[in-house]
């Protein structure tokens, strides 16, 4: 799979070897293009490793909608596992802050909901078609997903199918006796749930990108392990400057995540691209007391989900920045609660620390860059790459093919942040 040669020649170079530039490398070569996908990493090592796993069809809302402004206070007292916040980053990002904040508007949640709506959709299809092909079918659960509630979280449940509902997707509000009957062996800890019914899981994420980026080589795409130095324009292609060599392309795809906007900073682009951290950490699963979905606590901000590797139980968002050292506190605070819901034994495996990129309208960049021919955008996808890592690389495949993308990506257009 892995391609060593100094110097290569490729219709695409795809940077970033995560859900969303393999989902690229893929969308590309089925188009007939020549394509080599690089990371330092083996494919889906890192934010699309980590995640919960979840391929959510209604996931159209982001953390940024005016429920965000009634959960402020509580937020603001940084003691909330939902989201913590480093105030020295926050100063230093005010602008990002107050962007992101400014787009918790009614006004403009719901264009966003429809953009994201699309994007989903078109993602949702393709990963059901690829994990087969990709003879990864077996670990795809089509169970939905619980959002429940502790407390009472009927008029939340109902305000968020009523939403989804919109954009015809379908959910279903539980109340105590609905949730025991959906998970028989959980705790009954939870009074009112929210199942998204259309909603799918995985039971390795770093598994499904790593059979993806398999069946991309089978497809004669190449997949090749480098630090990525830099990109130059040439005439009328690029050199992508490898640890160990190069690579001459008409195309790159930037798809690195929460390392994008970096690469692009040479090249004179600032994006206000943010890091919302979270962690993970495994353990024992009780056979008797099985979870057979994943949920999410909604006062918590936590998700539980049944792994390989055990029950992964992921915290919610640390804004600071990207490489600041960890801080497991958030994650310590949830565990037990996520104890009081499920019952599991020991810890597995060291905790595990990513990075969600974000843009402050919480959309991604997928499309063009405004100043280079042959540069392409693909990253931001917040909360939410591992779904929609296949509806951007399909996106960004028709784009270079010179065709009409497959859903309105006018939205996602680089040039809302970047000259
Ligand atoms: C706790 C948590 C839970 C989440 N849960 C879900 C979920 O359930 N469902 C969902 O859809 N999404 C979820 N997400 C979000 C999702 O994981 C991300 O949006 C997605 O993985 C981003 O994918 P990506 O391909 O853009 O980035 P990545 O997967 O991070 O890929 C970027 C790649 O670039 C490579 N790279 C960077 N710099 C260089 C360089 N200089 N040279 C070579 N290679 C380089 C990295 O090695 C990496 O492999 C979650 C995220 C977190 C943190």
């Amino acid at each position: 799979m892995t391609v060593s040669a100094p110097g290569q020649q490729a219709d695409v170079v795809v940077l970033g070897a995560g859900m969303v530039g393999v989902s690229t490398a893929i969308a590309a070569r089925q188009r007939g293009l020549s394509v080599i996908v690089v990371d330092r990493r083996e494919p889906g090592s890192e934010t699309s490793y980590g995640n919960a796993g979840i391929i959510s069809s209604g996931s159209i809302l982001p953390l940024n909608t005016p429920a965000l402004w009634k959960n402020l206070p509580k937020y603001l007292t940084n003691t909330h596992p939902a989201l913590r916040w480093n105030i020295p980053w926050a100063i230093a990002n005010a602008s990002w802050v107050i962007r992101f904040l400014a787009a918790a508007t009614p006004s403009q949640t719901r264009p966003r909901a429809a953009a994201l709506a699309g994007l989903i959709g078109t993602s949702m299809k393709l990963h059901r078609d690829w994990i087969v092909q990709a003879e990864a079918g077996h670990r795809i659960r089509e169970t939905g997903w619980l959002k429940a509630w502790r407390g009472d979280g009927l008029a939340a449940a109902k305000a968020e199918q009523a939403a989804l509902a919109e954009f015809g997707i379908r959910s279903e509000v539980l109340d105590r006796q609905g949730i025991s009957a959906l998970e028989p062996n959980i705790i009954p800890a939870y009074s009112v749930g929210l199942l998204h019914s259309q909603t799918a899981s995985v039971d390795s994420p770093g598994a499904v990108v790593k059979a993806y980026a398999k069946m991309l080589a089978a497809n004669g795409g190449a997949v090749r392990q480098s630090e990525i130095k830099q990109v130059a324009a040439l005439d009328d292609s690029w050199r992508v400057e490898l640890a160990d060599g190069e690579i001459n392309a008409r195309h790159v795809v930037v798809a690195l995540g929460p390392w994008s906007a970096e690469l692009l900073r040479p090249l004179g682009y600032r994006v206000p691209l943010a890091t919302e951290r979270g962690y993970h950490q495994h353990f024992v699963p009780n056979p008797a007391r099985k979870l057979l979905r994943p949920i999410h606590d909604a006062e918590g901000g936590f998700l539980m989900t049944p792994m390989e590797q055990g029950i992964r139980v992921t915290s919610g968002v640390e804004l600071t920045a990207r490489d600041a050292p960890s801080n497991y506190a958030q994650l310590e605070a949830v565990v037990p609660m996520a104890r009081s819901v499920v019952e599991f034994g020991e810890a597995v495996g060291e905790r595990w620390r990513g990075s969600r990129p974000t843009l402050p309208d919480s959309l991604p960049m997928i499309g063009p860059a405004p100043r280079h021919r042959g540069l392409w955008l693909a990253f931001g996808n917040q909360h939410i790459g591992f779904t929609t890592g296949p509806g951007t690389g399909a996106a960004i495949a028709a784009m270079i093919g010179g065709e009409a993308p497959p859903f309105d990506t006018s939205a996602f257009s680089p040039s809302r942040y970047i000259a």
